[in-house]
């Protein structure tokens, strides 16, 4: 399956967790959410990474273990966008090789449905804590700023 294919059919059967209009979060949700996900699954090793780009990966080396780790959009991040990140983290850890396909979906959804059962959906619309960790003031005003 293409990676068009696979990201609109996850964005489908997936929808409430891939709100790209109110569901984006914000850095320091991302930061936590992700690492409760890396603790419970025991993947707390792992690196994560926040980036400029509109993209989320999990980065890995085909030879060696070195320089895994999950990279986050910080413009672009969903719940949904962390349970694929490291639903990859978890199916490399077990098989040494993930790719977009029936198992890392069942992974993936596996991964969904753990983080609703703790409530980390409800961080989804949590406006006050985007307000709270909005640049301070003088930073508004440029669009360069790296936060
Ligand atoms: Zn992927």
């Amino acid at each position: 399956m293409g990676y068009l294919k696979y990201y609109e059919k996850e964005n489908e059967i997936f929808s409430d967790v891939n709100d790209y209009v109110n569901g984006l979060l914000d850095i320091n949700t991302i930061l936590i959410i992700a690492k409760k996900l890396l603790k419970h699954y025991k993947l707390q090793f792992l690196h994560v990474e926040l980036s400029k780009g509109e993209c989320s990966s999990f980065v890995f080396s085909k030879t060696w273990n070195v320089g895994l780790k999950l990279k986050f959009s910080k413009s672009r991040t969903t719940l949904g966008v962390i349970c694929h990140e490291v639903a990859h983290a978890i199916e490399y850890e077990k098989y040494q090789i993930s790719k977009h396909g029936k198992r890392h979906f069942r992974i993936m959804k596996g991964v969904i449905n753990y983080s609703k059962r703790r409530g980390y959906n409800k961080y989804t619309n949590s406006k006050e804590q985007s307000i709270q960790s909005l640049p301070k003031p003088f930073e508004l005003n440029n669009p360069k700023s790296n936060l």
